[in-house]
């Protein structure tokens, strides 16, 4: 067993993440999910849809376009792709921009966040829950 003492730990402020370099620190917190400006208004929202979008993998040896289906996010009340904001943390939009050319990060705050429970009516029935639409 070895311990190194007198060592620098950055700690997260957000969440119990810990890491050796000030940098490496930095860049996670700017991205991380324990901070709330970070937290998306999209997770369980009833208009978030997963979906695939065909992104152009350029021509081929025939010089026809080619194209290659990726996974996205829909918001099916805005008609946007959005994306999480784990693809920033990942550097994802810096090595792949024409993957997220037409999508926008998922926003903190939205006025149509719906969840999917808030219009049902939950009634007590036989000591069990009836859920009723
Ligand atoms: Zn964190």
């Amino acid at each position: 067993m070895t311990t190194t003492e007198n060592v620098t730990v950055y700690g997260c402020d957000f969440c119990k993440k810990k890491l050796f370099r000030k940098h490496a620190m930095e860049r996670h917190e700017k991205y991380c999910l324990g901070k709330p400006e970070n937290q998306p208004a999209c997770s369980g929202c009833v208009f978030l849809k997963e979906t695939t979008v065909d992104i152009s993998t350029g021509s081929d040896y025939h010089g026809e376009e080619g194209y290659r289906a990726v996974k996205a996010f829909e918001c099916t009340k805005l008609e946007k792709l959005l994306y999480p904001i784990k693809v920033l943390q990942k550097g994802l939009v810096e090595r792949y921009p024409e993957t997220f050319q037409d999508q926008e990060l998922m926003p903190n705050k939205c006025e149509h966040t719906k969840f999917y429970l808030t219009d049902i009516d939950i009634i007590p029935f036989n000591n069990r829950y009836n859920i009723v639409k």
